[in-house]
């Protein structure tokens, strides 16, 4: 028997490296008419790199010391800056301390108990608000002000706090896909409008980007649920959409969207299990060539 549209569509899909995982997702790829992109590991590579290192003056940690407590306290997440953190704190060849009691925030970073001291490592912007108003207020001021420095420089600035108080910054740069800009085109086309940016990134960072592949509309700084919100608007707005995505952060968003689509290689196994379907060769281009063969199959099936 000859295989239907949908079903062949789907072995087509898995040749181009995309996995498809049910016929329904086959047809609903073809129906996009909205797409809400991700930036770190969808737009990026997401294998960033620290580029700087800066300890608070007052905070009597060397470059080093600051990396070290930094890693220590990542070492349990699957974070991509997380990872980022600690390759840079091995390439120094820095000792890590074991960490206790590691907490997790989707979108804001992680807190552990580092040689008896609370670490937390993350967001300048929601971990600043904490720190604000409290005996910390100078090292706040200065930590706000290096974050946004490095920020306009189109860095993810991460902020290290030890008992409450910031004690240094990093810098991370991530690159940008090889094919994002074409895909941005790609699914502009396809779609009729130009694809949207979700980030739980700081707005300088995701604007700069945005710019370079032709995104015009950023929202930064979302929390996981604020991107669900994104999508909730654009369906009410009646438009089927499309997320592209690759964190735990990004879970919910895929789950609420029409279509979910994880980023394979840097997807965390919540984005993989949530996602209808799956970039496994990591080529951000294959998701506009599975929405034409979406397309063409369903002309088939009709
Ligand atoms: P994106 O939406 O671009 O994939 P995330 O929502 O994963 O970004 O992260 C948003 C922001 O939260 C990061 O830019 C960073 O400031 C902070 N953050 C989240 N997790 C971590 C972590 N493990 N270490 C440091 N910062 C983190
Ligand atoms: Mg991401």
């Amino acid at each position: 028997a000859t295989m239907p549209p949908l079903l062949s569509a789907i072995a087509t899909a898995g040749r181009h490296g995309v996995l498809v995982k049910s016929a329904v997702v086959m047809e609903q790829l073809g129906q996009t008419q909205a797409v809400a992109l991700d930036k770190t590991g969808t737009l990026t590579e997401g294998t960033p790199r620290v580029t700087d290192v800066r300890p608070l003056p007052g905070s009597g940690l060397t470059e080093d010391a600051l990396l070290a407590l930094a890693a220590a306290a990542e070492h349990p997440s699957e974070h991509p800056l997380a990872r980022a953190v600690v390759d840079a704190a091995r390439t120094r060849g820095l000792a890590l301390s074991p960490a206790q009691d590691f907490t997790s925030a989707p979108g804001v970073g992680v807190t552990a108990l580092v040689n008896g001291a609370t670490v937390a490592v993350g967001a300048p912007a929601r971990l600043l608000v904490d720190a604000v108003g409290s005996a910390s207020t100078d090292a706040a001021a200065l930590a706000a002000g290096l974050a946004s420095g490095l920020e306009d420089g189109g860095r993810t600035a991460v902020l290290v706090q030890r008992e409450g108080i910031p004690v240094g910054v990093l810098g991370i740069a991530d690159r940008l896909r090889p094919d994002a800009a074409a895909t941005v085109a790609a699914l502009g086309r396809l779609t009729g409008r130009t694809p949207i940016l979700v980030t739980g990134d700081n707005l300088r960072a995701a604007a700069r980007l945005a710019a370079e592949v032709g995104v015009e509309d950023v929202r930064a700084g979302l929390l996981p649920q604020d991107k669900v919100t994104a999508v909730t608007e654009l369906e009410r707005a009646g438009r089927r959409t499309m997320v592209i995505g690759d964190g735990v952060n990004d879970a919910p968003a895929l789950a609420a969207a029409h279509v979910g689509v994880a980023m394979g290689r840097a997807g965390s196994d919540l984005a993989l299990e949530t996602a209808d379907a799956v970039v496994v060769r990591d080529e951000l281009a294959t998701v506009p060539t599975v929405i034409a063969l979406s397309r063409r199959a369903r002309r088939l099936v009709v």
